[in-house]
């Protein structure tokens, strides 16, 4: 069976495609971090391989290996372990993209497809990008890529048109909820506090569900973030030269705590909007309600678009340290306004 949550017309797209032979040679998932990319390309390399009549089956050798990522012929390339201590590299390089151009050209080994799972295809490098298009251009048969990307338009533009592009959407709270309390055995109040946390990303909901270091983390950066309201403007530049320092070894670490604050203001804007049933980060709601009197809607919405703004700068390459003190800049101006 699929095991994807909450993206029943990807899954019914591919279980007609494959149904009626109509096969893409390459795919692109997009959406947001934590949705189920990874999960649904498994599943998909579990059906075009799997040994049983239902396929994905789930139990039969083939579904098993590649569920444990020990298949053959289904290969998962990145830049590192997500959730492992190592640092992510920076790109997928060109001798990635040749390995697998070199891959693809054998025969699938016990399966009846090869795979090629590339994972963060927006960090592909100029020269991997290239490498791989020629991959998609001349598609050997019996092999199939799936690329996954929070972002296609970072991608080269004839990338995405040689590929079918299956979009990926944030799944709904009460869905990860259910999902949380009968699948994994999660605690009614924990269920909520997760779904609502995890902002559609179901995946991090069911690893925070399982190592309690994930809530305690976010709680840290949280304080740290929302310190730095009442900071002077010295200290918050320093905040954002060491930002820009994380930002230069882990990209994504700091992509993420610019998210969350993010939430946080989302969250300060619904209930000055009078939404505070719609709020996410509910296990610190005292909190928020106090802060949210000292901001007008007008002042939250320009932070969050100047939060937005510094995200899309960062992915385009900007200076990170100019960046971020821009922000810091943002915010000092929101707090004196908010003063008044
Ligand atoms: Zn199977």
């Amino acid at each position: 069976m699929w095991q994807v949550i909450g993206q029943d017309k990807a899954v019914e797209f591919l279980r007609c495609s494959l149904d009626a032979g109509r096969l893409a040679h390459g795919y692109l998932f997009s959406g947001p971090r934590h949705v189920g990319k990874m999960t649904l390309a498994q599943n998909l390399a579990q059906a075009l391989n799997c040994q049983e009549e239902d396929r994905p089956c789930g139990s039969c050798r083939s579904c098993h290996t590649i569920a444990c990522q020990n298949h053959p012929d289904v290969q998962v390339i990145g830049r590192g372990n997500e959730g492992s201590a190592e640092t992510p590299k920076k790109e997928i390089g060109i001798d990635q993209m040749r390995q697998l151009q070199h891959a693809a050209s054998l025969k699938p080994y016990e399966g009846s497809y090869r795979v090629f799972i590339i994972d963060g295809a927006e960090h592909l490098s100029e020269e991997g990008a290239n490498s791989l298009l020629k991959t998609l251009e001349e598609p050997a048969p019996n092999v199939i890529l799936i690329l996954l990307t929070t972002d296609y338009g970072l991608l080269l533009p004839t990338i995405v048109s040689h590929c079918q592009r299956i979009e990926l959407f944030p799944v709904p709270s009460p869905i990860t909820e259910q999902e949380l309390i009968q699948h994994w055995g999660a605690a009614a109040e924990k269920a909520e506090v997760l779904a609502r946390l995890c902002h559609g990303g179901i995946g991090w909901a069911i690893s925070a569900l399982n190592d309690d270091r994930l809530l305690q983390e976010r709680g840290q950066k949280l304080e740290r973030l929302i310190s730095l309201h009442d900071a002077s403007i010295e200290q918050r530049f320093a905040y954002a030269a060491q930002l820009a320092t994380q930002f230069a070894k882990n990209r994504d670490s700091v992509r993420e705590e610019l998210e969350l604050w993010r939430g946080w203001c989302r969250d300060l804007l619904m209930i000055r909007a009078g939404c505070a049933n719609l709020v996410a980060n509910i296990d610190k709601e005292a909190l928020l309600h106090r802060q949210a009197r000292r901001y007008s809607l007008t002042q939250i919405k320009g932070f969050i678009k100047a939060i937005g703004a510094a995200l899309q700068q960062l992915e385009q390459n900007a200076n990170p340290r100019l960046v971020l003190e821009v922000l810091m800049l943002d915010m000092a101006t929101e707090r004196k306004a908010g003063y008044a």
